[in-house]
């Protein structure tokens, strides 16, 4: 494909041979291509549009449940998803607050063109990193080792090592009803050629996902619509911003009702989910609408749908929990019946996606391909759904890529240092047999894995890596050490009872009988650490820190609990599960881990274990059961 003139002509524009290059601009693109230069790697990112950099394919929302800790956590290696969040959230709120702050998630609406334009930024002004828009159609290969890439217009381009991050591009096509085409996103060209030639090297199935249409607000009526308010004050996923300072916007909701319900199953043929068009499996997670009516049908009447605004200056809207690929005409039918919506203009229809994704047991624990060196993956190319889960993955590569090019020792995490370890560990042991979504109930450590403490986790390795600097590594080590010391100042003082008697009495608790320790009346349910405040006891006055000691001491018989649970996971990996078990008979077993245990059969706790989607506290419960019926 390529003249001799070209080639020369090309070879004065651009460096041809670079330490790292990264394929794919998007949320794990991102993150590896900064990991590699930030730690002074020469990195090349290529990728299909320069403008899209940073795209959100589809809900315009940073965290929620479990994907806030993955933010935390890439946040504390030095990545850059946390602080992007901040910059351009829109409408923030901590979920899961009436359950206590250890499982609390932050989640943010974000502005999708700030989002992007922040992303394109700093990828540009990063030292040592070039962007190069391009379409990657081969790997060049030398024995059982990638050296370098072809690309469309027949450049090459070499490096120690490449990071693939090709999202929901390899051999994508969407769906909308009966009209099917080559895409990776609406609008956007799939990767045919790249995807062909991995086929033939790896283990390659497909997946589908969807996303919902999204409408003109001026054609919505507010006034039947139900405020959803954002948090005041805003919290920031990054420790630099414990809140925020930009002004938030509400969110809305509303309801779909039998009529809707009606017009799916009336036009379910219509459904390329349901009439054969798509044969992959989407996420379990982030059903379709027409999923959730087919599958609740005679239980759930109305199924709720949150319209978040896509951005500060825009009239786009997003409807959450409307995911469809039905026919654009059967869309506007449904959107008549839902309140508020009914005279809903479409400016993008809702639509599936069909894509490769790469078996990720290929992979090892710090991303490398097993059968070809120097290649690394993340994101969505290794069965996985969702931005968080994608940044996750594309700064470990990121980081492997660049101490590969180093020659040095591969970094990884393992599931007790957090998230990212237990959702890299999920990948290549269990491997995807459906989008693998991050839930708190696939960490046994869930407890101790929270988003206050990322940092005491994992910021020494961000630090020691190079991706922290050493201001921002001190003023993370000052907060930890104000917080662990004043625990130890707790656990130390005691207070006499005819100090703490009359104070107790006050807020309704029990009377001690001799002295008590901080830590101990800390522990008390009705006691906070602004009492202590209030009583002249409490040190601390920072909010961020008081929750996380609060958490510290509160929480301490659970940790401790989970702790052992953990340990007993090790411990009854070889129980025998009888061949005659009835799965339907176990009540607080997950839906999801029923249906595999019944698909896979294990033998043993330990097989249940590994089998894709089975999450911990579903052998838990199956021990517990066992046991209770005379295993
Ligand atoms: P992407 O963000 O897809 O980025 C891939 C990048 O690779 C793009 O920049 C592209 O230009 C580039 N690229 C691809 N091929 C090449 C090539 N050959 N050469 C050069 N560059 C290339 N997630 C959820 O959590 N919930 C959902 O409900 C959900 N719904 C979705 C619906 C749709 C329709 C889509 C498309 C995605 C949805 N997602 C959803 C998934 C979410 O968007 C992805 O998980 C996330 O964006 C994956 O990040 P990534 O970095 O792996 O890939």
């Amino acid at each position: 494909r390529q003249s001799p003139n070209s080639f020369k002509i090309y070879s004065f524009m651009i460096e041809k041979n670079f330490d790292v290059i990264v394929v794919g601009g998007g949320h794990a693109g991102i993150e590896a291509s900064l990991a590699s230069a930030r730690m002074g790697l020469r990195t090349l990112l290529l990728t299909l549009d320069i403008d899209k950099i940073g795209q959100m394919s589809c809900n315009p929302a940073m965290g929620g449940i479990a994907k806030a800790h993955l933010i935390k956590e890439i946040d504390a290696l030095g990545g850059e998803i946390a602080l992007a969040t901040d910059e351009c959230a829109i409408s923030t709120k901590m979920l899961n607050v009436r359950k206590g702050p250890a499982v609390w998630s932050l989640r943010a609406q974000v502005d999708r063109k700030a989002y992007r334009e922040r992303m394109k930024k700093v990828v540009m002004n990063t030292k040592n990193l070039t962007v190069f828009q391009e379409e990657v159609v081969n790997l060049i290969i030398d024995k059982y080792r990638v050296i370098g890439l072809k690309t469309s217009l027949g450049y090459e381009f070499y490096a120690k090592a490449i990071v693939l991050t090709t999202g929901t591009f390899l051999g994508g096509k969407i769906y909308v009803g009966y009209n099917t085409k080559p895409a990776g996103r609406l609008g956007e060209s799939p990767s045919i050629e790249l995807s062909k030639q991995l086929r033939e090297i790896f283990n390659i199935s497909r997946l589908k996902t969807g996303t919902s249409p999204r409408i003109d607000g001026r054609t919505i009526d507010f006034s039947k619509l139900k405020i959803d308010e954002p948090d005041n004050p805003p919290r920031g996923f990054s420790f630099r911003n414990p809140y925020l300072k930009i002004e938030q916007i509400p969110c809305y909701i509303t309801y779909s009702n039998e009529k809707t319900h009606d017009i799916v199953m009336k036009n379910i043929h219509l459904a390329p989910m349901y009439n054969g068009l798509i044969k992959s499996k989407g996420p379990r997670y982030c059903p379709s609408f027409e999923t959730k009516v087919i599958e609740f049908f005679k239980e759930v009447k109305s199924h709720r749908i949150i319209l978040e605004p896509d951005g500060r200056d825009t009239n786009e809207w997003y409807l959450n929990g409307f995911s469809t690929s039905l026919p654009l005409e059967v869309q506007y039918e449904m959107l008549r019946t839902i309140p508020g919506l009914e005279n809903a203009i479409i400016l993008r229809p809702g639509y599936a996606v069909e894509y490769d994704f790469v078996d990720p047991r290929e992979l090892y624990p710090w991303l490398e391909t097993k059968k070809l060196e120097n290649l690394f993956l993340a994101g969505q190319i290794n069965g996985t759904t969702g931005y968080e889960e994608a940044a996750s993955q594309g700064i470990i590569a990121g980081i492997n890529a660049a101490l590969r090019a180093l020659n040095k020792e591969p970094f990884y995490l393992t599931r007790q240092d957090g998230y990212i370890g237990v959702l890299i560990d999920d990948l290549i042991t269990k491997g995807a047999d459906e989008p693998y979504r991050m839930l708190t109930s696939r960490n046994e450590y869930r407890l101790i894995h929270r988003m206050d403490n990322a940092y005491d986790r994992l910021s020494e390795y961000g630090y020691k890596l190079g991706l922290l600097s050493y201001e921002d590594y001190k003023l993370i080590k000052e907060k930890i050490d104000i917080v662990n010391n004043e625990i130890r100042r707790l656990r130390e003082v005691r207070v006499k009872s005819f100090e703490i008697n009359p104070k107790l009495k006050e807020i309704g608790e029990a009377e001690v009988k001799d002295s008590i320790s901080l830590f101990d009346l800390l522990k008390r349910n009705n006691v906070r650490y602004e009492h202590l405040l209030r009583w002249g006891y409490g040190k601390v006055e920072d909010r961020t820190l008081i929750e996380k000691i609060e958490i510290e001491v509160k929480y301490e018989g659970y940790i401790k609990r989970l702790l052992e649970e953990a340990k007993r996971l090790q411990k009854i990996e070889k129980y025998i599960i009888p061949n005659d078990i009835n799965y339907n008979l176990i009540s607080n077993i997950s839906n999801e881990g029923k249906d595999k245990l019944m698909k896979y059969k294990p033998k043993t706790l330990g097989q249940a274990l590994r089998i894709p989607g089975i999450k911990p506290t579903d052998v838990i419960n199956l021990y517990y059961y066992l046991q209770k019926v005379g295993n």
